[in-house]
């Protein structure tokens, strides 16, 4: 059999060898054992149950979760001479009539279907009807509330399967390889866990960046220059953000497309085809694109926002470069974003541990943005703690060839300045008055006459709000929820300022700031405040501590 499905690669779909985890799995699928293949995406799922449909006598039953994704398959598979057809709700009743004999005929290798549709009586007897040669869960994680992507429909699949008076062989696809979601699919869909196939998670051919601070739209449009008659797709966290975006690039005369759930279904299916079919150079859109959609020439995609979980962002960013050519990823972090991902999160449930769990996998994804260490591997051990570290050396952390230097004298500055402003403004003004800036609103407000007041001079306002951010991520501060978010301390700062702890962090020059003669009152006021802290014999309550050290700092 296998023989068979070496020659149908190739004559139905061109290919001269498999790819990695393709053979295991379409393998074991012949072996009639539940199986569950985890490859990322463009890793060639499709053909991993594709191929052993093409073999086994009966019909596949394919579960997809998108009727857009039903239909462009199945005519790629009938275009390739595979008899297929789907069954949905956009089906006009003469067509539907016409599929249904069909497939009581056994003219189909392949049956496409939405997950709804094992609520219906009439299917679930033509299933009785017909010998079934499997059942394939495609987008498997769909059936996962750990997911993040759940349809309830698609667990309810798993009870109908349990009536049928056949027990085909099930085919699990998937890229989402978290353990919760791997033994979620597992268990529910009777797999074993040596019946489990993962590929590495390594996309070679993706380079990584991180850009913080940058001029979103401004950095765009240098991508979208540099990628002149290349395709990408900018991805951002709202339709109304899609909007103004896709309006922005519009105004500049670039070859864009938008697409989200708000837009009527022609005009979906039709930025859809003007980006697949390389008419528009660029598609803006909210994560509602791309699934399934198998465009493997994008060059880049950028993140404009913030996406709210490593999983969503991986499959996302995934997108780009599917042929297996250099492709580039970019995220474009502000720290506001994190803001607009915690709304997004409290208003899509309202489980306090499904919150919760959102939550932790948000930090995780921030916590991207701020890691030092090489981000292909931050995202492999992500998705595998067992993963061997690696270094891609193309990533941004990768290519960051600065030094990890001392910063906890500044990160002391950073807190003083906070708690003296009252723990009640953002990362910008912070960063202005350590500054020393003299803008309108710093005199409004007096602090201008904080002791703190242009603490970090020597350093850009940039630089400033680099290392606000990089002590939010680490947790060293934390930034309030709200509209506009202010920055406070959090426990962890504690340790640093009793001294018990150190902050290390990669930085431009000047490196860390030197004792001199200028300084030296700035220094005595730090040495005064650890001092003070280490004297408490029962650390009081932490703010009361740190208004105490300040106090002492002023004098
Ligand atoms: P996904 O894993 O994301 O579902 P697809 O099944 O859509 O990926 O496949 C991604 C691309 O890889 C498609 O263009 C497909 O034709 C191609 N592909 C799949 N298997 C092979 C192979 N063995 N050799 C070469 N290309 C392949
Ligand atoms: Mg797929
Ligand atoms: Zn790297």
């Amino acid at each position: 059999m296998l023989a068979q499905a070496e020659n149908y690669l190739q004559k139905y779909f061109g290919y001269t060898s498999f790819r990695p985890g393709q053979k295991e799995i379409i393998q074991n699928i012949l072996g009639q054992t539940n199986t569950l293949g985890i490859l990322p995406t463009g890793g060639g799922k499709s053909i991993c149950f594709q191929i052993p449909a093409l073999v086994l006598p009966g019909t596949a039953i394919v579960i997809s979760p998108l009727i857009s994704l039903m239909k462009d398959q199945v005519d790629a598979l009938n275009l390739a001479g595979i008899p297929a057809a789907f069954i949905n709700s956009t089906l006009s009743s003469y067509e539907y009539q016409h599929i249904v004999a069909g497939v009581q005929n056994g003219e189909y290798k392949l049956v496409y279907v939405a997950p709804e549709r094992f609520g219906s009586m009439a299917f679930l007897e033509l299933l009785n009807d017909i010998p079934i040669s499997a059942i394939v869960f495609d987008e498997a994680h769909c059936i996962s509330q750990w997911g993040h992507d759940f349809r309830p429909s698609y667990r309810s699949v798993v009870a109908e399967l349990n009536n049928l008076n056949q027990k085909p062989v099930i085919a699990a696809l998937t890229a989402t390889a978290t353990r919760d979601v791997a033994d979620d699919i597992r268990r529910l869909l009777s797999i074993e866990e040596e019946n489990t196939f993962i590929t590495g998670f390594a996309r070679e051919n993706l380079s990584f960046h991180v850009m913080k601070g940058v001029n979103k739209r401004d950095f765009i449009l240098q991508t979208i220059k540099k990628h002149k008659n290349e395709a990408g797709i900018i991805y951002t966290s709202s339709r109304k953000e899609t909007d103004q975006l896709y309006q922005f690039l519009k105004g500049k005369n670039c070859s864009a497309a938008k697409y989200h759930a708000g837009l009527k279904e022609e005009e979906r299916k039709e930025a859809q085809d003007a980006f697949v079919y390389d008419e528009s150079e660029i598609m803006v859109a909210t994560n509602a694109f791309g699934m399934g959609i198998d465009k493997s020439n994008v060059r880049y995609v950028i993140h404009y926002n913030l996406p709210r979980n490593v999983e969503a962002y991986y499959q996302e960013a995934g997108r780009a470069g599917r042929d297996g050519t250099d492709s580039i990823c970019y995220l474009l972090f502000a720290p506001q974003d994190i803001q607009l991902q915690k709304f997004l999160i409290e208003e899509s449930s309202l489980d306090p541990q499904k919150i919760d769990q959102e939550y932790s996998k948000l930090k995780d994804m921030v916590n991207y943005c701020h890691t030092e260490k090489c981000l292909q591997s931050y995202i492999i051990e992500y998705f595998d703690e067992d993963a061997e570290s690696i270094q891609c050396g193309k990533c941004s952390s990768c290519l960051d060839e600065r030094k990890s230097i001392d910063i906890t004298q500044e990160a002391l500055m950073i807190f003083s300045c906070i708690k003296r402003m009252g723990e009640r403004f953002g990362v910008t003004l912070t960063a202005q008055v350590l500054k020393g800036s003299n803008n309108k609103r710093i005199r409004e407000m007096n602090f201008n006459k904080l002791s703190t007041f242009g603490l970090m001079k020597n350093r850009k306002e940039k630089e400033i709000a680099d290392m606000i951010n990089y002590l939010l991520a680490e947790d060293y501060l934390i930034l309030t929820d709200g509209k506009y978010p202010t920055v406070k301390l959090s426990a962890k700062a504690v340790p640093v300022l009793k001294g018990q702890k150190r902050i290390y962090m990669k930085i431009n020059e000047p490196g860390p700031v030197q004792e001199t003669e200028e300084n030296n009152e700035l220094f005595e006021m730090l040495r005064k405040l650890r001092k003070k802290i280490s004297d408490e014999e029962n650390v009081p309550p932490f703010v009361v501590f740190a208004d105490t050290a300040l106090k002492e700092m002023s004098r």
